[in-house]
């Protein structure tokens, strides 16, 4: 299991299991972290790290195994635990032929928000996209919408934050601003797990990391003051089955 820490408990997936017919994606895992914590999760494709992420969000039922958010268990026929975690994932969870406002207004309405207008605005200014406010989503750039779904994904202040491939179509300006932001959620009350191909991202901004290989984490740890270059030629060895 990889390690617990010693600030409050937010997240515990215990024997996590998930079956697409013959193919296991993701194997009896087991995860727990605790507040201020950022996992970075790597590894190749098919390694079942979106459907791990989907079941931790609760948008995916396990097959078998459980996913705790700050003691409650995720109840898949339930939604009042939504308001604890934010994710970010390829699908973006935004109406296309409504607004960016009209989609966080509705996101802040089901979450009861009570200073919305404002939140709106701040989230917006914050991932750049203040002056697309009153486009349609479905005539955005794959990274302005990437944008709108990172601030529908923060703006109800989550505790849990869970990220898939957040640096994906982005230019580097907007690399640069998410960087901002998810150095801003390493605040200490958050609790992060970012799934990226972005190594050099994913590894500086981690508290942990883990190498997801068929399903299961094949390696746990951090940095500790290497350099993620360094990190590279280890990640190749456990992905190879070569450690
Ligand atoms: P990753 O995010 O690491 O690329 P995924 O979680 O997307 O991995 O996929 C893990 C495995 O599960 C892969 O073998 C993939 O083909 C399979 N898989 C994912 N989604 C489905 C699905 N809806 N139906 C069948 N197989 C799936």
């Amino acid at each position: 299991m990889i390690g617990v820490s010693s600030g409050r408990l937010v997240l515990e997936a215990k024997g996590l299991h998930r079956d697409y017919g013959s193919v296991v994606a993701v194997d009896a895992l087991d995860l727990s972290m605790s507040e201020g914590e950022f996992l970075t999760i790597v590894g190749p494709n098919g390694a079942g790290k979106s459907t791990l992420l989907s079941m931790l969000s609760g948008a995916m039922r396990p097959t078998t195994g459980s996913v705790s958010v700050c003691g409650e268990e995720l109840d898949f026929a339930r939604h009042e635990w939504r308001h604890r975690i934010g994710m970010l994932s390829h699908k973006g969870f935004l109406y296309d032929r409504m607004t960016v406002e009209e989609n966080l207004n509705f996101y802040g309405k089901l979450f009861g928000i009570a200073d919305l207008k404002d939140r709106i605005a701040s989230r917006l200014r914050r991932v750049g996209l203040s002056e697309r406010a009153r486009s349609e989503v479905r005539k955005l750039s794959h990274g302005m919408r990437q944008r709108a779904s990172l601030a529908r994904a923060l703006l109800h202040d989550p505790d849990l934050v869970l990220l898939d491939e957040p640096y994906s179509g982005l230019d580097p300006a907007a690399a640069l601003v998410l960087r901002d932001v998810l150095e801003e959620l390493k605040d200490g009350r958050r609790t992060v797990v970012m799934v990226t191909h972005n190594l050099r991202e994913g590894l500086e901004m981690a508290t942990r990391i883990a190498i997801q290989v068929g399903g299961r984490f094949e390696w746990e740890g951090s940095l500790k003051g290497a350099r993620w270059e360094d990190f590279e030629s280890h990640y190749h060895c456990v992905v190879e089955g070569r450690v």
